[in-house]
């Protein structure tokens, strides 16, 4: 299969594709076409284990890639060692018919793992077919959860490095420490004395600099991106939207072939693309509620057709939500244009140049068929979080918090009593603070470490604090890099050593 890019033009092969990350002239790859599968072959992933029902996936995309390469692949990256939980992505009941898809069961408990336990090995075995000899650089801006999934993931892979660059005073304490004590030989870990935005501008300026590229080409190093617009980390998100219905199947919630809804926190909409990929092959999903958090430019987006960053940034209790840019939105762009490249253009340019495009009520109603959307403040958010606890014992994470209250206000506005899953994106004991404040008041919080929070949350639901946690407190700091924000500080950071 090959591969397009959204603004026209390329045609590259899925290794390719993975390599480069982005297309030329800014677009991003999409698929010729959406592979079909029918009702039988969902039916089998049933019996599969993760990693088999991954490698079901992967090889309808990944068409450049052996069989031989895409299973050591998914062996490597959904194993009992790195994840805690054998199902890898296990789905359970919550009430009624309502379900969580638990995406955080991987080494930084976020479900970036999902992606970024895997694409290094797409991008090692990419590299090799590419005949690129010298070392892959990974390049990193975060606000937290995509830095130390990043820094898993490719610890240690032989031929690639991994440096993030992270804003000092813009990450919670359990992120920063789970970056700092990162291990491996060939990851960096540099805090910028600035917010993200500092860092995101840097490490884009980084990317487009010649001079960079050349003093890294110098020292035998090639840069390459693991962000989300990245389609390798597209794809592996596909996979669990089928494991969730396999599951949902299997456990009674649904019938074979019938529908389902998805309600899935978003901040770049790579998460909720995927499920929409899914559907397009023939899952059986009814909607996709796009849930946001105060920074709703999505929800207006769905309501009005017009995507439009003129408006304030909000800093919320998700702050892997907090984004006035979706970059992913792109990708279905292209598909609401009939795949005219041009016309994406167009919108991208006029996002550029004064900050908003209109997509037309034709294409908004379309869209409107397969979309739902909603936002929920960080009051409204811990009110369900409490909520939800007393209701079922359960307690869920702030951004998981944000979907399951627009889920609520979806189903009260529309009646649809479709199943749904809430996908989990995150585990509460990465934002424990944000958490326990949800359930019994800022009090309970007056004092209290990341750990002593961890240690009243386990109290509270019962689930043990997660040995990734536990583990921070022992585990010596190994990054105390800083940089300021001038980007030819960061540039020597990256290639000091
Ligand atoms: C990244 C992230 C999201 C948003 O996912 P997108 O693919 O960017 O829409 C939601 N929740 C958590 C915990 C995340 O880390």
């Amino acid at each position: 299969m090959s591969y397009f890019s959204t603004r026209g033009g390329a045609v590259v092969t899925a290794s390719q594709a993975i390599l480069t990350g982005l297309a030329p002239g800014g677009g991003l790859y999409v698929p010729a076409m959406f592979p079909q599968v029918d009702r039988q072959w969902i039916a089998a992933l049933n019996a599969m284990p993760y990693a088999r029902r991954a490698e079901a996936v992967l090889s309808l995309y990944l068409e450049d890639y052996t069989a031989q390469e895409i299973a050591g692949a998914v062996d490597a990256a959904y194993s009992a060692e790195r994840f805690d939980d054998p199902a890898i992505a296990p789905v359970r009941r919550l009430d009624g018919n309502t379900w969580l898809l638990e995406l955080f069961h991987g080494p930084t408990l976020a479900f970036k793992d999902m992606a970024l336990q895997l694409l290094p090995h797409l991008v090692r075995q990419a590299a090799r077919k590419a005949g690129e000899e010298r070392e892959i650089s990974i390049l990193v801006a975060t606000s937290g959860d995509t830095g130390k999934a990043a820094l898993e993931g490719f610890r240690d892979v032989p031929g690639t490095s991994c440096t993030v660059f992270y804003p000092e005073e813009g990450v919670s304490d359990i992120q920063k420490l789970q970056m700092t004590t990162t291990g491996g030989g060939n990851t960096r870990v540099i805090a910028v004395e600035g917010n993200f935005d500092d860092a995101q501008t840097g490490v884009k300026q980084l990317f487009a600099s010649p001079d960079f590229a050349a003093r890294m080409g110098e020292k035998g190093r090639v840069l390459s991106s693991a962000n989300s617009i990245n389609f390798g980390r597209l794809v592996p998100q596909v996979v669990y939207y089928f494991s969730a219905y396999a599951d949902l199947c299997a456990a009674g919630g649904v019938a074979a072939g019938e529908p389902v809804n998805f309600v899935v926190p978003t901040g770049n909409f790579g998460d909720i693309l995927a499920g929409w990929y899914a559907k397009n092959m023939g899952l059986p999903v009814n909607k996709l509620i796009c849930a946001s958090n105060r920074n709703n430019v999505l929800t207006d987006f769905f309501a009005s057709g017009t995507y439009s960053t003129h408006r304030l940034f909000y800093k919320t209790t998700s702050p892997s939500m907090d984004i006035l840019v979706s970059s992913n939105l792109e990708r279905l762009l292209y598909e609401t244009a009939d795949r005219d490249g041009e016309l994406v253009s167009v919108w991208m340019k006029q996002l550029r140049e004064v900050g908003s495009y209109s997509v037309g009520d034709q294409r908004r109603e379309q869209l409107s068929k397969t979309f739902a959307a909603g936002c929920a403040d960080d009051r409204q958010t811990a009110a369900e979080i409490h909520a939800l606890f007393r209701r079922t014992g359960c307690v869920i994470d702030t951004h998981t918090g944000v979907a399951a209250k627009v889920l609520a206000d979806y189903r009260a506005e529309t009646g649809d009593s479709t199943p749904a899953v809430i996908v989990s994106t995150a585990s509460p004991y990465k934002f424990c603070a944000d958490v326990l404040t949800a359930l019994q008041g800022k009090e309970a919080t007056a004092g209290k470490d990341a750990f002593a929070c961890a240690a009243e949350l386990e109290k509270l639901s019962g689930v043990p604090v997660p040995k990734q946690v536990s583990a921070l407190r022992e585990l010596p700091v190994l990054h105390s890099r800083r940089c300021t924000r001038d980007v030819q500080a960061m540039a020597d950071a990256v290639l000091a050593d």
